[in-house]
């Protein structure tokens, strides 16, 4: 047997938007890292990675919501939520069309567009793991919002990720990285092997090699 770092795509995983509140600023993001942890109490346990503004507001505030996403959810919302930061843009700007979440009983919004499960989350301890911080939280409530199924990640690279365009988009021979993750390209012969995506905050290894 070899050693394939591929293996680590073949874990499964669910979508997530997690949403947090500081103040007046509202913020979420994607996350695959939602799980229940333990039954009684329940936990659920939330990653995020600590270049996320999300993360920041989340260690401060130790309040969150979880949104599951469901089969149903479109590429917008993984656009919105997952390829920009809250740093940059207010996610929940009048642009953001209202009907897509509602404010939960903890002032924090709940997806309600493509999603299919929500949870009100409070952070009772957290765990710091050098990239990521893991937060582990106890819900204080949780309701069902659609019986279409949960989107994994498998499906979402498959049936909502739109397939990349390769050829004719820049000039022969240039090497490019494409991240697998949200298809950012870095142009270069060598990428340093620090670099982390600016779009989806991924390493090197989620990058590809491609030669035009
Ligand atoms: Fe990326």
């Amino acid at each position: 047997m070899e050693n394939n770092k591929k293996a680590m795509y073949k874990l499964s995983y669910g979508l997530f938007v997690c949403t947090v509140k500081d103040g007046d600023k509202l913020n979420g993001c994607i996350t695959n890292t939602a799980i229940q942890l333990a039954s009684d109490p329940n936990l659920i346990s939330v990653s995020l990675n600590k270049a996320n503004l999300t993360h920041d507001i989340l260690k401060k505030t130790k309040a969150c919501n979880i949104s599951v996403l469901s089969q149903d959810a479109d590429f917008e919302t993984f656009k919105h939520f997952g390829f920009q930061s809250g740093r940059d843009v207010n996610k929940f700007a009048d642009s953001y069309d209202k009907s897509n979440y509602v404010m939960a009983d903890n002032g924090i919004p709940v997806i309600t567009k493509g999603v299919n499960a929500c949870f009100l989350l409070e952070v009772k301890q957290m765990i710091d793991l050098s990239s990521h911080t893991l937060f582990i939280c106890q819900p204080s409530f949780m309701t069902v919002l659609s019986e279409a199924k949960s989107c994994s990640y498998e499906y979402y690279q498959e049936n909502i990720k739109p397939k990349p365009v390769r050829a004719g988009e820049t000039p022969k021979g240039e090497t490019i990285w494409k991240c697998t993750i949200c298809g950012y390209e870095y142009v270069g012969e060598d990428m340093p092997d620090d670099f982390i995506c600016p779009i989806c905050k991924h390493p090197k290894d989620d990058f590809e090699k491609i030669v035009r």
